[in-house]
């Protein structure tokens, strides 16, 4: 059985692009570009909480640092280096070994040099800081909506939630939605591209992790406006609905701009190759208060309230997926299968 050190220069030590001191000392260096400010954000995933014990570990790797990327990109920085904190039972060299091989994908991909960490024996947890560089006075914060912006979210938002209602017989995906959905859940793609383009153009964002509605109401607490949704295609009530407004996981960006750039935002989805779909307004209404439209602009929930239920049962405290999970409504009941091949903001 291999040391502490041993599984440390084994695993989780890797050549670095862009960092003076890495992994082997008592501390790492870095230099902060001049000009830049720090972003630095933090995330703990805890088997059992955040993730199954059964969880694919290469998955895993990957998507313990993701969801931190995705952090960054909701700032508009430049994802540049990490740390990682792990704590592993009994070393289990191949599952360590595939976990580090997916965090590493996931550390290339981004462009970032894992600088140091700790290893301790105990029940399987990981605890990755990630530090990012913006230009100073330019990140990208919660605080600046206004009333007349519009909101707009990347990608499929609710696939990763979908994915996980398929592995939980909730549902049967029918291909090609299936594959898109568990890519969705194991493999999610930060927007870091999303996010540095969202300089200069955004007055908010966030990055999708709990819900798209209980992140929209981080934006309208913080900003102190409220919004009106209109999702176009919105599914009708059920499962698809649900992991739509309140499914999280998918590390999307949420985010607001003035209407007067709305072209601008529209050509950036071109240009980054990823969809990009307004989806209402931010209004003057009472801070945080939120409306929900149908396709006709039909109110369907008078606020935000009504999908309380989202916010309190269990996913913040319960085993509902790999980070947070979805929500089960109470009327939720036996699911008809989704169709594989739709319109809309969760299909094709
Ligand atoms: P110390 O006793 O000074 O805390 P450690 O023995 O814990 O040092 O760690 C030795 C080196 O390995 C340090 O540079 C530390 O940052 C790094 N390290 C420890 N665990 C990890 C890990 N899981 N991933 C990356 N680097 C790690
Ligand atoms: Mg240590």
């Amino acid at each position: 059985m291999p040391s502490e050190f041993e599984l440390i220069a084994r695993y989780f030590t890797r050549a670095t692009s862009h960092t003076v001191l890495g992994v082997g000392d008592d501390g790492a260096l870095i230099a902060p570009t001049p000009g830049r400010e720090m972003v630095i954000s933090t995330d703990l995933l805890v088997e059992g909480t955040h993730f199954l014990a059964d969880t694919d570990p290469a998955a895993l790797g990957w998507k313990t640092l993701a969801v931190n990327v995705s952090d960054m990109a909701a700032m508009g920085a430049q994802p540049r280096w990490a740390t990682l904190a792990a704590a592993l039972p009994t070393p289990d060299v191949d599952w360590i070994e595939s976990f580090a091989g997916g965090f590493f994908d996931c550390a290339a991909s981004y462009g970032i040099d894992l600088i140091g960490g700790d290893t301790t024996r105990g029940p399987r947890a990981f605890c990755v800081t990630i530090i990012g560089e913006v230009p100073a006075g330019k990140a990208l914060r919660r605080g600046g909506a206004k009333a007349g912006d519009s909101i707009w979210v990347s990608g499929k938002p609710g696939r990763a939630a979908l994915g996980l209602a398929h592995l939980q017989e909730r549902t049967t995906l029918a291909e090609p939605l299936l594959t898109a959905c568990l890519a969705a859940l194991h493999r999610p793609q930060p927007r870091v591209a999303l996010g540095l383009a969202l300089r200069g153009i955004a007055s908010a964002a966030i990055d999708v992790s709990d819900g798209l509605l209980a992140d929209l109401g981080h934006i309208l607490e913080q900003s102190a406006v409220a919004a009106r949704l209109c999702i176009p295609a919105l599914p009708a009530a059920g499962l698809e609905r649900d992991c739509l407004l309140a499914g999280g996981d998918d590390y999307e960006l949420l985010f607001t701009a003035a209407s007067s750039v709305d072209n601008d935002v529209a050509a950036l989805a071109g240009k980054l190759d990823l969809p990009l779909t307004r989806i209402g307004q931010i209004t003057a209404g009472p801070p945080g208060d939120l409306v929900l439209c149908d396709d006709s602009g039909t109110v369907i929930t008078p606020a935000i309230r009504g999908y309380d239920h989202f916010y309190v049962a269990g996913p913040r405290n319960g085993i509902d997926g790999p980070r947070r999970g979805i929500p089960v409504t109470q009327s939720e009941g036996v699911q008809s299968p989704v169709p594989g091949d739709r319109d809309g903001i969760l299909g094709q």
